[in-house]
């Protein structure tokens, strides 16, 4: 097993690979930025070492400097957590160079399922669901006009270097076409220096599903199960749960038999995430795969007793899914993860500063991850998640009591956070019962501001 890892992250999720390797018995090394002088994860690590300014640019984006660190420190790997480097076939590149292991897929596999429209391209050839729309990029109005009429209105526009929800227009009808293409190509080439766009059949009023992968670097892969994420604002998440009410075993049993085969053809290795989008004829078409870890990653680990993290490194050191994984994977209860923010629970504006009380939930069957602590600070640079409170029941109406509990009992002040924003979903009933799609968050917030 490895003797030293570097984590290339900040926040919880350092937190949460720097723990996972402490228990394996594997030295840790923190990178900070002068932002974060006083975080926990520089505190808890053998070794830490301030890569520059608070800039994400200057220090947690810095290739140069973060593989300077890993040689200072000689690290045998880097784990880059979540966001950040973790897609970046190009530092998985350079570390691959610097003879440091990078624990993620190699840089040909992230470059290839990165690329949403090759993803989609790569995906079809795997024989796995893909939503009807174009064969590549669209360039031209005539070519977008033509691909509506064959997929059938309402299509969706979306960029090929696509992310965060950016250069995506659905278009309704034919004569707002061209003006849509233009605004999405716009979008696009200013958010990602690209603006190439392709098109997809819109479904209305979705469910966001997507199921968790392993794969080894010997040829073996297993899916994890769901994770059900239809709780988006913006489509950011905000709570994620797993298993979905709406999977039943039958599809359950199918998809993974498809993903086995299609992440086994692609030559998958490591953690990751296909994202499908659910109909209302409970048919599943991938969307995109994420390449890394993910941020709802405990509530998989929640219901199947995996430790995601700790598969990560033993995968990335060689070892087979068999060595890692029980004989045989089940599904235990039912767990919920609400993302905790630093910000406005109405207004959604991030609030920054120094947090005065914090007192975390506890007890049987609830996980707080968080590298936040009373007279901590919430640096204005960065992402706003300060906390993910996850919640483990025999069943989903235990779970949504032991949540409800635990909200009540997490206490954050000096900043503000999306603790009520989260305890005011719960009373929902459409919630509640479990029955929501993408557009719940929309609907829910209308309905607020009327009130
Ligand atoms: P990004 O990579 O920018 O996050 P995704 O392709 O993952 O983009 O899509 C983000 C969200 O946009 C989905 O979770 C869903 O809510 C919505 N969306 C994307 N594609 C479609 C589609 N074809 N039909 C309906 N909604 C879609």
């Amino acid at each position: 097993m490895f003797r030293k890892v570097l984590v290339a992250n900040r926040g919880e999720i350092a937190l949460r690979v720097l723990n996972a390797c402490r228990e394996m018995g594997i030295r840790t090394v923190a990178v900070y930025s002068e932002a974060d002088r006083n975080s926990l994860h520089v505190r808890f690590a053998d070794e830490a070492i301030c890569i520059g300014p608070p800039r994400l640019a200057d220090s947690y984006l810095n290739v140069p400097a973060v593989i300077s660190a890993a040689e200072i420190a000689d690290v045998d790997a880097i784990h880059p957590g979540y966001g950040l480097l973790s897609e970046n076939a190009n530092f998985a590149e350079v570390c691959r160079a610097s003879n440091i292991k990078f624990v993620g897929p190699p840089p040909e596999v992230t470059r290839l399922m990165g690329e949403k429209e090759k993803a989609r391209q790569a995906m079809k050839r795997a024989k796995a669901p893909i939503l009807p729309g174009s064969e590549g990029v669209i360039s031209t109005i005539e070519d977008a006009e033509e691909t509506a009429e064959k997929v059938g209105y309402p299509v969706i526009l979306k960029a090929k270097a696509g992310g965060g929800g950016r250069g995506m227009r659905v278009v309704r009808e034919r004569e707002e076409l061209p003006k849509l293409f233009h605004a999405a190509h716009a979008e696009a080439a200013n958010a990602f220096g690209n603006g190439e766009l392709y098109m997809e059949k819109y479904i209305e009023q979705p469910r966001h599903i997507e199921f968790q992968v392993l794969a080894d670097e010997h040829g073996n892969v297993v899916t994890l199960f769901e994770r059900e994420c239809s709780i988006q604002r913006r489509h950011q998440k905000l709570i994620e749960e797993s298993p979905s009410l709406q999977v039943t075993p039958k599809l359950r049993e199918e998809m993974s038999h498809t993903l086995c085969r299609s992440m086994a053809e692609i030559g998958y290795q490591n953690a990751g995430t296909v994202e499908f989008l659910m109909d209302a004829n409970h048919h599943l078409y991938f969307i995109e795969m994420n390449t890394r870890i993910q941020v709802e990653h405990p509530v998989t680990e929640a219901i199947t007793g995996v430790d995601l993290v700790k598969a990560q490194l033993r995968i990335a050191d060689g070892e087979r899914l068999e060595e890692i994984l029980p004989r045989k994977l089940e599904i235990r209860g039912h767990a919920i993860e609400c993302r905790i923010n630093a910000e406005h629970p109405r207004k959604f504006t991030p609030s920054a500063g120094q947090i005065t009380a914090f007192h975390v939930p506890g007890g049987n069957g609830v996980r707080v991850d968080t590298a936040q602590y009373a007279e901590g600070v919430v640096p204005p640079y960065y992402d706003s998640l300060i906390a993910k409170l996850i919640v483990h029941g025999v069943d989903r109406a235990e779970a949504i009591a032991k949540m409800e509990c635990a909200l009540n009992q997490f206490i954050v002040r000096g900043v503000d956070t999306s603790i009520p924003l989260h305890q005011a979903i719960f009373q929902d009933e459409e919630f509640r019962a479990g029955k929501f799609d993408t557009g719940f968050m929309e609907r829910f917030l209308a309905e607020r501001t009327e009130a």
